[in-house]
């Protein structure tokens, strides 16, 4: 093949910065103080704003949300969670952090998605969470299931690391559900740099929260500046989100319309560029309720693809590698059908802000042309 891609499409995923970020940065700077600041505060109160929640506990990343989540849902050795295999492994390694058992579910392969049937299917009398994860933003509405959990004492725990801004009907994910856990890690729909943020219930589980990823210390800084002492009132970890992070994240969230009509728009070109393709199934997130985080789709020979799409400069992916193959997670495994044949044909395009329409018109010519040679090539050999 002789197409050589625009660096652009050689990029699977890439951060977009919107030109204020360096600016915010350096006034957190030349303040003086890095930690958990005003700066962090006002973050929090922004995103509160923004998905219309009461309150919202910023952290360093979405793993330490995952994490201090599941702590505050009281998960602990000896419960179950329900997650899906097909997932990034920060999901899982959250509840081995709590001393949990991961119980891996199936998901639909049209979605990526857990269905309620597949969830309901997978509780016990010992499961104490579910974490559903909001695959490539699309949002689940788990209200047909949530008072039946909720009656068994089971916390629904929403990975939404992909779903930053998409939309549970009228309302913003993290709106809805129990806990709601985003990611603004580099590629996420926004950027702190490094950092997450978990929705609470209530205030009770906000100060709980609040309290575990400040070391289990409950007196702000400038109170503790005061006394003499300071009060440790239980576990906790160094999972604050620091000032330097949350500039980076209020400069990005005044552009956040930008963000979404963006991804909306280029998802709909890759819909329209792969629509008369042969043998690709593209993965759904629902654009009009979404903002979409991943273009996926699934294909035949997927590695050799990979392969020549690679060789081609075209910046391909895969999200993910089922998780219960993964040896640190042997002991939990599994038969998972759908996950396993999805693990096998899944292909990650790029995607991201920088691209254009004339990049995946590319990309998508590229993809349709690995397919003939690498099928051909199999036809010849069988
Ligand atoms: C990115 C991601 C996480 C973890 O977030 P970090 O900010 O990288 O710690 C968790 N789950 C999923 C599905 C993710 O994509």
């Amino acid at each position: 093949m002789t197409t050589t891609a625009r660096p652009d499409a050689g990029r699977n995923a890439s951060p977009c910065l919107y030109g204020e970020e360096a600016a915010a940065v350096a006034r957190v700077l030349e303040g003086g103080q890095y930690g958990h600041t005003e700066v962090t505060e006002e973050f929090e109160g922004r995103i509160a704003e923004f998905l219309g929640v009461r309150d919202a506990v910023a952290v360093m990343s979405g793993t330490a949300g995952l994490h201090t989540a599941l702590l505050a849902a009281e998960v602990g050795p000896g419960h179950e969670v329900v997650v899906p295999s097909m997932t990034f492994c920060a999901t899982v390694q959250a509840i081995l952090a709590v001393g949990a058992t991961p119980r891996f579910v199936d998901i639909d392969p049209a979605t990526l998605c857990v269905t309620d049937q597949l969830v309901m299917d997978a509780v016990t009398d010992r499961t104490r969470a579910v974490m559903p994860v909001l695959f490539g933003g699309r949002a689940i509405d788990f209200s047909r299931i949530h008072k039946e959990l909720a009656a068994r004492d089971i916390t629904i725990v929403e990975d939404a690391a992909h779903a930053f801004g998409s939309r549970n009907g009228v309302r913003r994910v993290g709106a809805t559900g129990d806990l709601t856990c985003f990611s603004y890690g580099p590629i996420k729909n926004l950027t702190c740099g490094q950092g997450g943020i978990v929705i609470p219930r209530g205030h009770v589980e906000a100060a709980t929260i609040r309290r575990i990823r400040m070391l289990g210390v409950v007196q702000s800084q400038a109170e503790r500046a005061m006394t003499t002492s300071y009060g440790v009132e239980g576990f906790g970890l160094r999972y604050q989100m620091s000032g330097i992070n949350a500039a980076i994240g209020l400069a990005q969230l005044d552009h956040f319309g930008k963000a979404e009509t963006t991804r909306r728009s280029l998802w709909r070109a890759y819909r329209r560029a792969l629509a008369g393709l042969d043998g690709v199934t593209l993965v759904d997130v629902d654009p009009d309720r979404s903002v979409p985080h991943l273009c996926q789709v699934r294909i035949p020979y997927r590695d050799e693809v990979f392969a020549q799409l690679k060789a081609c400069g075209i910046g391909v992916g895969v999200h993910y590698p089922p998780n219960h193959l993964q040896p640190a997670f042997a002991e939990w495994t599994c038969d998972l059908p759908a996950t396993e044949q999805v693990g096998r044909e899944i292909l990650t395009l790029p995607f991201h802000q920088h691209l254009t329409e004339a990049d995946i018109g590319q990309v998508v010519t590229a993809l349709d042309q690995a397919l003939k040679t690498v099928g051909a090539a199999s036809c010849a050999r069988s």
